[in-house]
């Protein structure tokens, strides 16, 4: 699991428009930080260019220390989830959990992982079943385990809840939060959503038209019921 710096990062898009300007965040191996702000602030931008999907137009992103603006998605080894889950309708859960690692050729491991992943999941009953068979908050957690079945050195997830109901949506927090927590991996996690943002955060980053506006530690910040 990672340290991941953000130094002084900037990201401008074609046709002069400044996506992220001067940004800089310091997370710590295990932390589980939120980016939070409007629609088009720039939260998906930083994530990408984390995860190496967007270049960085200046500035410098650290991990472990070393500088990674070069580093390939691959080497930088991190584990996207999006807002839809994305799984593949036609496979298994089996399948969809154990499909990164074919990837990656390694078959030898593989069967093992996947079942190491679905019993940390709860999932060892829902293998053999396809992603329509099973719940919502099933599918989230296969998509989890796909995910973490290449044990990713982060997690960096963009509103991954974003399109459920409120009732799926509230259990689901407790149980990422869970999950990340349990695992220690670090976490970047992106929303719009305020009460999300300050349930689920050790630290919460606010983020204003590509800006940084201050970062908070909600349970310092915020009294608890
Ligand atoms: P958020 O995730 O907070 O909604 P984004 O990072 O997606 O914000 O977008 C930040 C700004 O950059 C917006 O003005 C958006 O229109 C622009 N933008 C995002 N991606 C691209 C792109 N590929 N090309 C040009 N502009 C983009
Ligand atoms: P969860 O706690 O994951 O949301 P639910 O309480 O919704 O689960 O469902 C309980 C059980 O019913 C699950 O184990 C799942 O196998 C089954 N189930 C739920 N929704 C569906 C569905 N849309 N199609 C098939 N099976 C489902």
């Amino acid at each position: 699991t990672r340290a991941i710096t953000l130094n002084h990062v900037s990201k401008t898009y074609p046709h002069n428009i400044h996506a992220v300007q001067d940004f800089s965040l310091d997370v710590t191996p295990g932390e589980f930080v939120v980016l939070l702000g409007p629609s088009g602030c720039g939260k998906s931008t930083v994530l990408r260019m984390i995860a190496g999907l967007e270049e960085i137009t200046s500035g410098e992103l650290l991990l472990d220390g070393e500088w990674a603006n070069d580093r390939t998605p691959a080497e930088r080894g991190m584990a996207m989830i999006f807002q839809s889950f994305a799984l593949y309708p036609h496979m298994t859960n089996r399948d969809n959990i154990a499909f990164p690692l074919k990837l990656s050729g390694r078959r030898d491991e593989m069967d093992a992982r996947v079942e190491a992943t679905a019993r940390m999941l709860g999932l060892q009953d829902q293998l053999d079943r396809y992603p329509g068979q099973i719940s919502g908050g099933e599918r989230q957690r296969v998509a989890m385990g796909r995910a973490m079945s290449r044990r990713p050195t982060a997690f960096l997830m963009d509103e991954p809840l974003s399109n459920l109901d409120a009732k799926l949506r509230n259990r689901l927090r407790t149980e990422i939060s869970q999950i990340t927590r349990e695992l220690g991996v670090t976490t970047v996690y992106v929303t719009h959503d305020q009460a999300e943002a300050m349930s689920l955060g050790d630290r919460v980053a606010v983020i204003r038209d590509g800006v940084l506006q201050q970062v908070d530690d909600p349970r310092t910040t915020y009294a608890r019921p």
